[in-house]
């Protein structure tokens, strides 16, 4: 038992629920209740120009007839610029973000140049053209702003299922956008500020964002925030084998019988069927059954 234990599921509302979702949300709850912990619910709205309007409203419908309802009042980051902005500023004085006057042809042509585009993999890094070191901005105007990730930044930690994980952020993705050239938060500043904010302890969520971990806790480490236990879900593939997504047009789920679509999130989870009728009661079950209960 841990009393202290703060989970959340953090949807982007840029469509409704889908049964990919659904096993985060699950995962998320059943982790917060097996720790006799609180479970919070964020809209992660930050990305508006890829929000839908009413999503939100529509996920939280679809979570409570789930019968996952939020500890607390559901927050919203789309009402929360100042703390953003605030966490920006003061990863500014301490020198740790610049702005960076590059399009994405600047970045790709730099990428050319370097003959790195034609590797994916090292296509999404940034080249570093508007360090300071190299020299700054050179006469362009700020678009996005960077977190400078410094030198070698080699990451090792632990996800409960898993196991440990590794990145080097300089090598594998660079200094990262903290706000984006429209204006708009990126996610990898938002989530960080809500988590320790709301004080968040444990976050469980897809495997599809497991890569963003480390990003993560360098930006955690520079605000001097706690790094929460981390558990990444296994994803509901579709028919091509590829992830659902929102993104991929992943059909909103069918919660005319909410246990029937509840269970199959349970069986990605490993768990097994209810064997009761009620809602309530499957949920107690799965709570029971929950394998991540330790280590917590
Ligand atoms: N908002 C993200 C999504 O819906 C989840 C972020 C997170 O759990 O860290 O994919």
């Amino acid at each position: 038992m841990t009393p202290t234990y703060r989970g959340r599921f953090a949807p982007s509302p840029t469509g409704p629920l889908h049964a990919g979702s659904l096993v985060a949300a699950l995962a998320s709850w059943l982790d917060a209740r097996a720790h006799d912990g609180r479970w919070i619910v964020r809209i992660e709205d930050v990305d508006t120009p890829r929000c839908v309007p009413g999503a939100d409203t529509l996920i939280l419908q679809q979570l409570a007839t789930c019968g996952l309802v939020s500890d607390e009042p559901v927050v919203w980051q789309s009402r929360r610029s100042d703390l953003y902005k605030q966490a920006l500023d003061r990863l500014l004085l301490q020198g740790r973000v610049y702005p960076c006057g590059c399009s994405r042809r600047d970045i790709e042509a730099a990428l050319r140049a370097l003959g790195a585009a034609r590797e994916r993999h090292h296509s999404a890094v940034y080249p570093g053209t508007c360090r300071p070191d190299r020299g700054g901005l050179q006469g362009k105007p700020a678009r996005a702003w960077r977190f400078d990730v410094g030198g070698p930044a080699s990451l090792t930690w632990n996800d409960r299922r898993l196991g440990p994980l590794h990145q080097d952020v300089a090598a594998e993705v660079g200094d990262f956008v903290l706000r984006r050239a429209d204006g708009q938060w990126a996610y990898q500043l938002a989530v960080v500020v809500d988590d320790a904010d709301q004080g968040i302890t444990h976050v469980v969520r897809g495997e599809d964002l497991a890569d963003n971990t480390a990003r993560q806790i360098l930006l955690q480490r520079a605000l001097e925030r706690p790094t929460p236990v981390y558990l990444h879900t296994p994803l509901v593939l579709g028919g091509n084998g590829e992830k659902l997504s929102k993104q991929n047009g992943a059909q909103a789920l069918d919660l005319s019988d909410p246990l029937d679509a509840l269970s199959r999130a349970a069986a990605m989870l490993g768990l097994p069927a209810p064997t009761k009728e009620a809602l309530p009661d499957a949920l107690s079950g799965w709570v029971a059954a929950w394998p991540h209960r330790h280590p917590a």
